[in-house]
């Protein structure tokens, strides 16, 4: 159990200094997806969905990984990894467009700098392993041009493991190519991320990682029984592993009322996983842009984070416990991670 106790302090004033004051990593948009797709320019201020870089700036998050989310539906095997580089390439146009607003982060200690210079910092990731199309020289080649995040399934299975959304997804995991696949993004230093992995891909990676890993945008099975969450006993062994889980904001994961879902649910599953998992495991991974116009009451975008940190003091947590669940548990894990590649100066194409 984490010991909480009494909040001393309370109110949005003292709450927004801390938010500011404290380092903002969210381990889950889809923002960059729906740039590329066209549906916003997230350069610009709009209030389609929940994400874009001047919102980013006011919610005062520091460092966001965007997901880059192939569909399978739409893009059949051969151009998925065509569709990752092409979504790469469009995210460096637009640090290139805004300098001084947003920056690519290689390493760990790129979040502290771009942070300092007043920028927000962009970590990218891959969502699903499919976009690999099979083939590990995909690792090293997307490792090149900067992602150091791969979620490694999506909704559906692929040639390195099951999903969970899979009929038999539970009860198989990682293939043998998985495996490889594994150890290569442990030598690589990217994050290996098991949202959406099926229970025993959880644990077969667990076993087989000498990296600590994320579930970048999930929650809690105890609470909201849906096999996209995870049950205790993942949270326990994800806390031994020093992993982290970003708890995710979608409505439908956090209670089965999700139509009346408010910011209250997000924190009962914060408290929940630190509970489980222990404070050290705890991060957000809101999924803003990744699940329509239905955000959490309370949560109604990314400017709303400040009432995040706000709801964190309101329910006892201190200073420290806030900072880490905000950024500093997923700088840990990654810092870890690279430290583990032994490669940190490796730089991309
Ligand atoms: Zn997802």
């Amino acid at each position: 159990m984490t010991a909480r106790a009494e909040p001393i302090v309370s109110g949005i004033r003292p709450a927004f200094a801390l938010h500011h004051r404290s380092l903002v990593i969210d381990l889950h948009t889809d923002a960059l997806y729906e740039h590329v797709r066209g549906r916003k320019d997230i350069t610009q201020r709009s209030d389609v969905l929940q994400v874009d870089i001047p919102r980013l700036k006011q919610g005062g998050v520091n460092a966001q990984v965007f997901a880059i989310w192939t569909n399978p539906d739409l893009f059949k095997p051969g151009k998925r990894a065509t569709f990752v580089l092409k979504a790469i390439d469009a995210f460096k146009r637009i640090c290139r467009r805004c300098p001084e607003d947003i920056a690519l982060a290689l390493g760990p200690g790129d979040i502290r700098t771009i942070r300092a210079s007043g920028r927000i910092a962009g970590i990218l990731g891959v969502e699903g392993g499919h976009a690999l199309e099979g083939d590990l020289a995909n690792l090293d080649r997307f490792y090149r041009r900067g992602v150091r995040v791969l979620t490694l399934t999506w909704n559906n299975s692929n040639p390195f493991a099951r999903s969970c959304m899979s009929r038999d997804g539970p009860r198989r995991g990682l293939t043998r190519l998985g495996h490889e696949a594994v150890k290569r993004m442990n030598r690589l230093g990217i994050v290996i991320d098991l949202s959406h992995a099926s229970d025993r891909a959880f644990s077969d990676v667990l076993d087989t990682s000498t990296a600590p890993v994320i579930c970048s945008h999930s929650a809690c099975r105890a609470l909201r029984r849906f096999p996209r969450n995870l049950t205790d006993e993942q949270l326990k062994a994800l806390g031994q592993a020093r992993g982290v889980i970003g708890i995710v904001f979608l409505p439908y994961f956090l209670t089965r009322a999700y139509r009346k879902a408010t910011i209250e649910h997000v924190l009962n599953h914060i408290e929940h996983s630190a509970d489980i998992a222990g404070i050290n495991a705890v991060a957000i991974g809101s999924d803003f842009d990744g699940f329509g116009d239905s955000p959490p009451k309370g949560l109604e975008d990314v400017t709303r984070m400040p009432a995040f940190t706000e709801g964190l003091l309101r329910r006892g947590f201190s200073e420290p416990d806030i900072k880490k669940i905000l950024g500093e548990n997923f700088l840990r894990v990654w810092k870890e991670v690279t430290r583990k590649a032994g490669n940190p100066s490796r730089l991309p194409d």
